[in-house]
């Protein structure tokens, strides 16, 4: 039904080196393929942060691109003025991200002198901005449908759920958790209501999230919170905190794992170029 890969998996910031070769240092983009009776859709990418090169990259025969932004801080947009389909005659990306932030002006700004050396309207892709809230987003695609719903960050975020024929995900990233686990934004629990996959924002241990309370993200705990509670069947430790080594990595997931396989909900860290598939 649905193909993920990971493109980048990093919050905050791209953090390459030997400390993070493993899970990667690539920032936010995730690639969904819809697998219908009649083949693959166009990609999906949730977000476009420095691993949307890397999917560009590797996917040159693709003219046509649907990206799902959760919001247009740089670590979520910085990949897209380098992605080769901006050069390709005849593409077309289709960008969605919340209302109200501005989206066309701030992706073209940072698509433009003098902070990238090519306007973004001389490049040979045709990219049309849309700005939407709690919406549901035409796809063109029949049988797939996408919602999005606003979501607690520290500037205007949107989480995106993708479904067909009853199987779903859910993304829901830089989410600012509650400080005692026991409140959840009605619009993320509608998100990943019994979904099939939910990927969440897991920057944060207990410790870390007591210094940085109004940052913007959350812990594992919470992450695994959100899952129980939502009905989601698995869960996406995604938006990993970029100081945070591989070996502190694998630390803080083995910590939270027994819970989450308790609760029934079992939870996985994303790495770059790790391959789910959803049926
Ligand atoms: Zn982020
Ligand atoms: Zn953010």
């Amino acid at each position: 039904m649905f193909h993920l890969r990971f493109w980048g998996v990093r919050g905050s910031v791209p953090s390459p080196g030997s400390l993070t070769s493993r899970y990667g240092g690539n920032s936010a983009c995730v690639e969904v393929r819809f697998r219908s009776p009649f083949g693959f859709s166009v990609p999906i990418l949730f977000d476009l942060g420095s691993g949307a090169r890397s999917f560009s990259l590797r996917n040159r025969t693709e003219r046509r691109l649907l990206v799902l932004l959760s919001h247009t801080h740089l670590d979520h947009i910085q990949g897209f003025s380098f992605m080769p389909i901006l050069d390709m005659p005849g593409a077309e990306i289709d960008i969605f991200g919340p209302k109200g932030s501005g989206l066309g002006a701030t992706m073209s700004q940072i698509s433009s002198p003098p902070i990238f050396p090519v306007p973004l309207d001389e490049r040979a892709a045709k990219v049309n901005f849309h700005e939407v809230g709690d919406s549901e987003i035409p796809t063109g695609i029949a049988d797939l449908r996408i919602m999005s719903r606003f979501i607690p960050h520290s500037d205007l975020t949107l989480g995106f759920r993708v479904e067909a024929f009853g199987r779903s995900i859910a993304y829901i990233t830089d989410h600012q958790q509650s400080p005692d686990l026991t409140y959840i934004d009605p619009g993320v629990l509608e998100l990943a209501h019994n979904c099939d996959l939910l990927i969440h924002d897991g920057q944060y241990d207990d410790e870390e999230f007591r210094q940085r309370p109004n940052w913007g993200h959350s812990t594992l705990a919470y992450a695994i919170e959100v899952a129980k509670s939502s009905g989601a069947k698995r869960l996406v430790i995604f938006h990993h905190d970029p100081d945070r080594s591989d070996d502190e990595l694998d630390e803080l997931l083995g910590d939270h794992f027994v819970k989450s396989m308790l609760l029934g909900v079992p939870l996985i860290g994303a790495w770059e170029g790790m391959e789910l598939e959803v049926e």
